[in-house]
Order: C-alpha cells, then structure tokens, then sequence
C-alpha cells in the first residue's frame, strides 16, 4: 500500500486558477500541494502567445505563456508551495483521500482542504467522418504550434468565430498556414471584433449562419461540404460549398471538467451560460462537500483574469478555513470579490453573472 502524504490544503490543477490559488494560500501561511498533469505548470497560458485582453490588474497585455512564468516563479519562490508535475488526481473519496497516478506511481494524499481547479475540456460537434485523421480540437492545434513547433497542415477550415476560433486562425496565418474560411453557425461573430477584424483584413472570409455538413477524404481529410443555415438553424439546400481542406479545427466552446466534482458527490447543476454542469458553491466557492472549493474554468467557462482571481479568492477562503490570516483573509476575500464583479461588470460577463444567479437559484433543480 502506498504511503499517505498529509498536507494542508491541495490544489487539483496547475493553471492560472491552481496556481494563483496556490501563492494566496501560502502566502497566508497555509502548507500546499499542487497537483498537475502535464509535465509543466501553466495550463491554458503555456500556449498563448498573444497578448491577453481583461484587465491591467490581471496582466493584461502581457502575454498568456509570461503570465504563466510569473505565476510559477510565485509558487516556486514560495517555500510553502510543492508542485508535483506530470501527476494525475484520479479520485476524491468519502474519507477525504484523494488518489492520483504519478511518475509511474499510485498516490494517496490525505489533505483538510481541497481546490479543484482542473480547468475544461474541447467541444466536439457530430458530423459525418469527423473522426478522420486531420480534424483536431483548437487547444490541440495551438499545443502542436506554440509548444511544439508543428503545424497541423497546409490548408484549414476554423470551426467558430469565437474568441479562440479568431485567435487560433491568426496564430496558424502566422506560421505560415492557409485559413480557407472560418465558419460560424450563429448569426453573428462571437469573439472582439478586434481580433475579427484582423482576420478578414488578411482575406480571410468569415462566414456568419454556416455549417460543416461533412469532411471527406481517403486516408485523412481532403476537404470540407459547408452549407448556410437558415434562422431556424436548418442546412439551406443548393447553399453547399466544397473547401479542399488537409485541417479542419473545431473552436466550438469547453465544457468544464467535472467529473471529480461528480464523483466527489458535490451538487452538481446544469447551466448553459456557464458552458455545462457545474457545482453549486459558496460566495468563497465552497462547494456542498464541506472543505471541496472549486476555482476557474471548472466552475464555469470564462476567462484566465477571472479563473486567477478565483483561485485567489479560493486559496484565501480555504487558508482562513484552517485558521490562516485572521483579519487580513477576511479583507483580501472582500478585495477578491470585488475585483471578481468589477471583472464581470461589462458585456462579456453578463453570461457569467446570470449563470451564477441560475446555479444559486434554489427554485432550479440540481442534480
Ligand atoms: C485560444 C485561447 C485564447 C485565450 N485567450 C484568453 C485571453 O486573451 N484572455 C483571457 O483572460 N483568457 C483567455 N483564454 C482563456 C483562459 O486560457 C482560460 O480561461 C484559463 O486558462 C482557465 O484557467 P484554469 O486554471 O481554470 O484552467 P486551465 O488553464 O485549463 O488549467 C487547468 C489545469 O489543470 C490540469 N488538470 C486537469 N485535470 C487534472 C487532474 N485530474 N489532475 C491533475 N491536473 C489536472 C490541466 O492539465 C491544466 O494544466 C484563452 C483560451 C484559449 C484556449
């Protein structure tokens, strides 16, 4: 049987919220652990080359892989943090244990207070063949490009004009890659109008109320059938245009990664706006399992300015749990949240702020 390790508060993901919920933890005293399966801390950030919108508060113009150097070098500049890397939690179960695989090896930790922070996983959409060599997810295509220095092919059809659709085609003309069209099936772009504008500068057509009907090829993908939609969102017929296409890159939304939330039996609830099921908690994101707080994507998708300032707020709640910080966590909880609804105070928000009233409607069932 593998040996426990006791700590006081663990961390479950090392993206900006982990981390950031981390260096607040420690920085009240708090002993923590954080768990990351990667081989390097970071998570989203360590692929974003481009300079982050948000605030100045949150780094802001800097950019995402920068942001992920400095919150590192604060977990590791700080003797109370340990990171364990290329560690997988596995379970959290009822006696508080929580499992994990790592370095070959099966973990036991026994911790008083857990954060999880593990961020969301890529959308897919159902269409004929979309399994075929050639179709990849848009956080993978950036993982190819921006850590590994790869590019995914010659040719590529975007799926989504969203934020990251926008930003990814960007990224793939920049290394030299061919965007045939980015398609979109609302009616309008979802992503800043900055970033569209960029793109259809370059010649890039964005194509509004369009689908993908199928990708087709021998081996691996040789082209794309797209087709408009009408207002019903029904596949207009004659409107089929074929795009000969080696990539096509879905960039159609994340869902947040629960599913150690569900096992741990946490409240769970579904709500759209915040891109799926997430866990009923707390203003100090507490979750129903007393001593399970969640921070970031995971508890719904929005952004790394607000996912590190959650974890902030987390680390703080889960820090003065155990008794750290006193008066100081109580005034640095208030000054988090604030920043939190300064944050979402604008139109991009607005999402988050009515997900938030839904989930802690008590009328609404969870399940
Ligand atoms: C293309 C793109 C562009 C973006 N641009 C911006 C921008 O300009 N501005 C902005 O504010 N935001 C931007 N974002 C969003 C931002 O990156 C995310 O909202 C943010 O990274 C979420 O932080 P997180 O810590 O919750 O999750 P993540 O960054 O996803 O980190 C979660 C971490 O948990 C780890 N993990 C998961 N499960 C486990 C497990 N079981 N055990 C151990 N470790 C685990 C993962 O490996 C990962 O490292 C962008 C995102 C993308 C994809």
């Amino acid at each position: 049987m593998p040996e426990v390790k006791e700590i006081e508060i663990l961390i479950i993901g090392g993206g900006p919220a982990g981390l950031s919920a981390a260096a607040a933890a420690a920085d009240l005293g708090a002993s923590v652990l954080v768990l990351e399966r990667d081989g390097k801390p970071g998570g989203q950030l360590v692929k974003q080359t481009h300079k982050f919108f948000g605030s100045k508060k949150q780094y802001a113009g800097d950019r995402g892989y920068q942001i992920g150097n400095l919150l590192i070098d604060r977990c590791q500049n700080n003797p109370k943090v340990e990171v364990w890397t290329d560690t997988t939690a596995l379970g959290i179960y009822e006696d508080g244990v929580v499992t994990a695989e790592g370095q070959g090896k099966h973990l036991k930790i026994k911790p008083q207070k857990t954060i999880v922070a593990t961020g969301a996983s890529e959308k897919m959409i159902a269409f004929p063949n979309n399994d075929m060599p050639g179709i990849y997810g848009a956080g993978a295509v950036q993982t190819l490009m921006n850590v590994h220095g790869i590019v995914p092919g010659q040719r590529v059809l975007m799926i989504g004009a969203g934020n990251i659709g926008l930003i990814v085609s960007y990224q793939l003309m920049q290394a030299g890659v061919e965007v045939a069209a980015i398609i979109e099936a609302a009616p309008a772009i979802g992503g800043y109008l900055v970033h569209a504008s960029k793109i259809r500068r370059a010649g890039v057509p964005i194509l509004t109320s369009h689908t993908i009907r199928e990708a087709y090829g021998q081996e691996s993908v040789e082209g794309a059938i797209i087709c408009r939609l009408d207002e019903q969102w029904q596949p207009i017929p004659g409107t089929e245009q074929d795009l000969k296409v080696d990539v096509i890159c879905l960039a159609v939304g994340l869902s947040p990664l629960t599913e150690l939330c569900f096992q741990a039996e946490c409240q769970m609830k579904y709500v759209p706006e915040l891109s799926g099921h997430v866990p009923l908690r707390s203003e100090s994101l507490e979750t129903t399992r007393p001593g399970l707080y969640v921070a970031g994507d995971v508890s719904g998708v929005e952004e790394a300015s607000s996912a590190m300032v959650e974890g902030r707020l987390a680390g703080i709640s889960a820090a003065y749990s155990l008794g750290y910080g006193n008066e100081a966590a109580a005034k640095l909880q208030a000054e988090a949240l604030a920043e939190l609804s300064e944050l979402r105070s604008g139109p991009a928000g607005q999402k988050t702020v009515q997900g938030i009233k839904k989930l802690m409607d008590k009328e609404e069932a969870a399940c």
